[in-house]
């Protein structure tokens, strides 16, 4: 009895196995066309000041609308397109489409655009980057590439070289994700990151955590002694944002300093704020 069971269990998996790589496959197959079909759009979610609250620039978050499932999470659907490497063009979109839009908003204002492993190791990628630069006339000073660790442990010596490269041109490169990745410490000293982006996981409830405070303040401090400013990602509250500003992180993003929005609701926020000024 107990062998047919595990038959039957065994059976039950292979069939729910199948499933789940046939729904990935049509999944690949589905981003394959996605941008042609146009189904994919940026929204952006501003990066304050902590001490004035002034947006210093806005990060690119990539969102898909599937024309039966609706909106579809990136965390979904970005390892699917990375490793069928649609990311490659899809990547390329996203960063095409963002820096037209940053190139028509006022000159101080950064964009950061996340650029996943698959992409930044893609041949010519830094010729793209430059191409798309003078194509839509963007300071490359004003574009932050966002780069999780992944993307270095997989072959540090190109990943090197792509980053060199990147910044030759200009452009300037922030650690996404800090402290949830691979040997994290060695990577800061071994590329050359303008940026630390500290993760949402260590900022929620930095205020009442004793241990997130601790790892915060030790990144904070990190931050100060290689002369790299640092983003805190995720807060969510008045309490973190407040702990933050206290302890000089500069940079921060979440919930409680803005929702990631259209540019059409960005835009009409700009043109409140300036009839609310006049
Ligand atoms: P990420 O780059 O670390 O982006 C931050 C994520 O945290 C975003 O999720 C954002 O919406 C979310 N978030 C912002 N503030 C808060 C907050 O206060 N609380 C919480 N709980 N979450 C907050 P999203 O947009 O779902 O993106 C998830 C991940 O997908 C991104 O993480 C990034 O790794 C990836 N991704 C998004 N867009 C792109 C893209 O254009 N290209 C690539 N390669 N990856 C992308
Ligand atoms: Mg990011
Ligand atoms: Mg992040
Ligand atoms: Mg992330």
């Amino acid at each position: 009895r107990a062998k047919s069971e595990g038959r039957d269990t065994y059976r039950f998996y292979e069939h729910a196995m199948g499933q789940e790589a046939r729904s990935r496959r049509i999944m690949e197959h589905e981003l394959r066309h996605a941008v042609s079909r146009k189904e994919f759009r940026l929204v952006y979610q501003p990066q304050k000041r902590l001490d004035t609250g002034e947006v210093v620039g806005y990060e690119a978050l990539l969102r898909w609308k599937h024309p039966e499932r609706g909106n579809v999470s990136p965390a979904i659907f970005v390892p699917v397109a990375e490793e069928s490497g649609a990311i490659v063009p899809i990547g390329e979109w996203v960063l095409e489409d963002a820096c037209r839009t940053a190139a028509s908003w006022a000159p101080h204002l950064t964009i950061a655009v996340n650029v996943s492993a698959v992409q930044l190791h893609s041949p010519n990628f830094t010729q793209t980057v430059h191409r798309i630069l003078l194509e839509t006339g963007l300071s490359p000073r004003r574009l932050e590439i966002e780069i999780t660790e992944t993307a270095l442990v997989r072959d540090m010596h190109r990943a090197l070289t792509t980053l060199r490269q990147l910044k030759s041109l200009g452009v300037r490169v922030a650690m996404d994700d800090f402290g949830t990745g691979y040997s994290s410490l060695s990577n800061l000293r071994a590329f050359p990151f303008d940026k630390i982006k500290i993760d949402g996981s260590f900022i929620r409830q930095v205020d009442t955590n004793e241990q997130s405070a601790t790892i915060v303040k030790a990144v904070l401090g990190i931050g100060r002694g290689l002369g790299l400013p640092v983003l805190a990602e995720g807060v969510e509250t008045s309490g973190e944002a407040s702990f933050l500003s206290r302890e000089l992180c500069q940079i921060g993003q979440g919930y409680y300093l803005g929702r990631p929005s259209s540019i059409e609701d960005i835009e009409g926020d700009k043109e409140d704020s300036s009839a609310n000024a006049a």
